[in-house]
């Protein structure tokens, strides 16, 4: 993919990426965030950069560590005059407290250094948003990281909830990790009312938390992007952290000794019916030659960049034990 073909499908527009609610993100005092994340994102007319968002824009989902998914805004909900509460410091009126878990008073206020029991909580009108752009989002499974979004962006504040990104700089990035955004797109109409909640929106966003939370295919994400290493890039759905040793055998997740492979590949590496040669060159077990999606893979290099940290002394284990029962 050339960097015009990737730049042109939406090339104009602004870009930005969102800081999702969670951990990561300092409670400064909002409420009223819920958000599925593979769907929408909700602000209002108290946080930086709210007029600027518009339909066409690319948005990059993040949290405090990485990059959760990208889509494009495909529909934007205006709620004029919505009531928002906001909680202060009551002793300098500060927003940037944060709630602690363990610990007695519930609030300590890093500007002045009070804890509290209970904020002060005042009633402020906004303009409350809902950007969506579930029907274009790609999850990103953390393939970006936090240094690398902040390469991509134009402001260096880590305070910003929507951050102003490189748009042509990020679609280049994200393509470069396997991620495909779709060409086409349609602006939804959805008037003012809130869309309904796609089905198993709540299944979606906990098979990406489950995803998310094995360190092994974070780590291997990081180092290959959304890429098969047999078959190419890949839904991030479908990609798995495959280990070339089994891990029974190990007891240990080394990125030296892993692969991001699509399920399926996953499934015939791991039974013995495709293996890695010394060339790095897929080889297929001649009990598939008769299924011509897989016997087809035959003779393809591993689509690894030569940097790689591949172990290869592990892939010539597997591909001997594999072979030997061919
Ligand atoms: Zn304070």
């Amino acid at each position: 993919m050339t960097e015009a073909e990737i730049a042109t499908p939406h090339a104009q527009g602004g870009a930005w990426s969102f800081l999702v609610a969670g951990e990561e993100r300092q409670f400064q005092g909002n409420t009223g965030y819920e958000d599925i994340i593979e769907e929408s994102y909700s602000y209002d007319s108290t946080v930086g950069n709210y007029r600027r968002v518009s339909v066409g824009d690319l948005v990059v989902v993040r949290s405090g560590r990485e990059a959760l998914g990208v889509g494009y805004v495909e529909a934007l909900q205006v709620l004029p005059d919505q009531e928002k509460l906001r909680s202060r410091c009551p002793y300098c009126r500060s927003t940037g407290f944060k709630e602690r878990t363990k610990e007695s008073p519930r609030f300590r206020c890093s500007p002045c250094g009070n804890a509290f029991e209970q904020p002060t909580v005042e009633t402020l009108r906004v303009t409350a948003f809902r950007a969506h752009y579930g029907g274009t989002w790609q999850p990103l499974d953390g393939c970006l990281d936090k240094a690398q979004l902040n390469e991509l962006s134009l402001s260096r504040s880590d305070q910003q909830s929507i951050k102003a990104m490189d748009r042509a700089r990020t679609l280049k990035a994200i393509a470069s990790r396997g991620v495909r955004l779709p060409r086409q797109w349609k602006v939804l109409d959805r008037g003012g009312n809130r869309p309904p909640e796609l089905p198993g929106g709540r299944r979606r966003t906990t098979a990406a938390i489950r995803r998310g939370q094995d360190g092994f295919r974070r780590a291997l994400v990081r180092q290959y992007g959304l890429i098969c290493a047999v078959t190419g890039a890949a839904p991030a759905e479908v990609l798995e952290a495959a280990h070339v040793r089994p891990f029974a055998d190990t007891e240990r997740h080394r990125v030296e000794e892993g692969l991001m492979l699509r399920s399926d590949v996953h499934r015939l590496f791991d039974s013995g019916l495709l293996a890695i040669d010394s060339d790095l060159v897929v080889r297929i077990a001649p009990s598939l030659a008769g299924h011509e999606l897989y016997s087809s893979l035959a003779g393809a290099p591993l689509r690894i960049p030569g940097d790689s940290p591949i172990d290869r002394a592990a892939i010539a284990d597997h591909h001997a034990a594999t072979v030997a029962t061919w």
